[in-house]
């Protein structure tokens, strides 16, 4: 008898993206972390993380995540709600809350459980969410679980969204209003000053995940809330700790209510064990990092500036862009994965992105600039683009 492999298509389907070429080989990182890191065995000037401020391998948060497992260890244990709640936790929410201005804030173990976990607990089948068609796939997952009626406006439409939350005044439900702050693959910000009034004015929950805005935007990186002023009149605010600050984690910002309530229904915060020690004490010396260096912040920006600037000057189209995750476009995903490729074998490491994660014909390599790229190295990587996209005719 001839034993047949159930899961075969799986094989099939890859091989189809080896032929389409947009299968993707993990690269290895065998380095910290760095604006020049080793990847796969060669030394690249590293575009593609989300290290902002380049506290990821910072000596700072590396000796607090050592004193804390020295003196805790590696693991918490349990789930938040059993006994895994460490007074290093309480003190990492304690001290976001003072820092975002709001009552309350609950950590997850990353920004993805924060949002999912976050809207399919406090929605219902009979309740409604108007979303923006580029939120984070984070964002998506949680409204599918809520099983909450999705309203997709489109991207960065206010007015469209203004109209479908006139459309739902006297339907029956709940409505949540959710956008991203800052766009994880475009890098543009979202409309909050259009979406807040609307939010207020239709009494619908309003929702904003700051993941590529924390420690980017905003006074020492408080995020979009406070980048348009809006303290007070944003309902959930999600950050990461897993960017900017350069460890790991999500967490929500918001009254205390809704913040106890999430302690109590949020399902990653009660069936998932809680952060190591190691992780909580990190994210703490990167919130002092924040608070008394903001001079990284402005270098952030500064070579954000110069590296836009030399792109459009170069001639490439960079989209949308309004921070410092700069899109360079170049339409098939093949393409773009093709570009990436040759890109490092010069030296330069910045992602290609296809379809899924982004709108098929709309292929892009993505670039992120962070707080500790020198000038020199920012010139080196314009120089490899410059010289790999007129190879390629792009
Ligand atoms: C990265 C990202 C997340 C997820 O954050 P993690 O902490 O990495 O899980 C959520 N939302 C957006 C917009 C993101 O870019």
């Amino acid at each position: 008898m001839t034993v047949s492999n159930p899961l075969s298509y799986l094989s099939e389907q890859l091989h189809a993206w080896r032929e389409a070429g947009t299968f993707q080989r993990l690269r290895e990182l065998q380095s910290p972390c760095e604006p020049v890191s080793v990847f796969d065995g060669r030394e690249v000037i590293n575009l593609a993380s989300n290290n902002y401020l380049g506290l990821a391998n910072h000596p700072k948060l590396v000796e607090a995540a050592v004193n804390a497992a020295k003196k805790f260890g590696v693991g918490s244990g349990a789930v938040r709600t059993i006994s895994g709640t460490m007074s290093v936790h309480l003190e990492l929410e304690e001290r976001i809350a003072a820092f975002k201005n709001v009552e309350a804030c609950v950590v997850f173990q990353s920004g993805f459980a924060a949002n999912a976990g976050t809207v399919a607990a406090i929605l219902t089948p009979e309740d409604h969410i108007i979303s923006d068609a580029l939120n984070h796939a984070s964002i998506i997952d949680g409204c599918r679980l809520s099983r909450a009626k999705i309203h997709v406006f489109p991207h960065k439409d206010a007015a469209r969204a203004g109209e479908i939350l006139a459309e739902l005044r006297s339907v029956p439900g709940r409505k949540l209003l959710i956008t991203d702050g800052v766009f994880s693959m475009d890098g543009d910000i979202g409309p909050l000053n259009e979406l807040v009034p609307l939010a207020e004015r239709y009494g619908a929950v309003m929702m904003i995940d700051d993941a590529h805005s924390s420690g980017v935007l905003g006074r020492n990186g408080r995020g979009t809330v406070d980048h348009f002023g809006l303290h007070g009149r944003v309902d959930i605010q999600v950050g990461t700790l897993s960017k900017a600050v350069g460890v790991l984690g999500g967490y929500v910002c918001g009254s205390r209510d809704l913040i106890e309530f999430l302690c109590h229904r949020a399902r990653p915060f009660l069936f998932s064990t809680s952060h190591p020690p190691a992780v909580a004490a990190a994210c703490l010396a990167a919130f002092d990092i924040l608070e008394q260096e903001p001079e990284r912040i402005e270098r952030l920006w500064e070579n954000t500036r110069y590296f836009k600037g030399e792109l459009a000057k170069l001639g490439f189209n960079t989209g949308e862009s309004e921070t410092p995750i700069t899109p360079v476009m170049v339409g098939q995903a093949a393409t773009a994965h093709r570009f990436s490729r040759e890109l490092f074998d010069e030296g330069l490491y910045a992602t290609g992105i296809g379809f899924p994660t982004v709108l098929e014909g709309k292929a892009r390599i993505r670039t992120i600039v962070t707080a500790t790229h020198t000038r020199e190295m920012l010139d080196r990587a314009l120089d490899i683009l410059q010289r790999v996209a007129k190879r390629m005719d792009i």
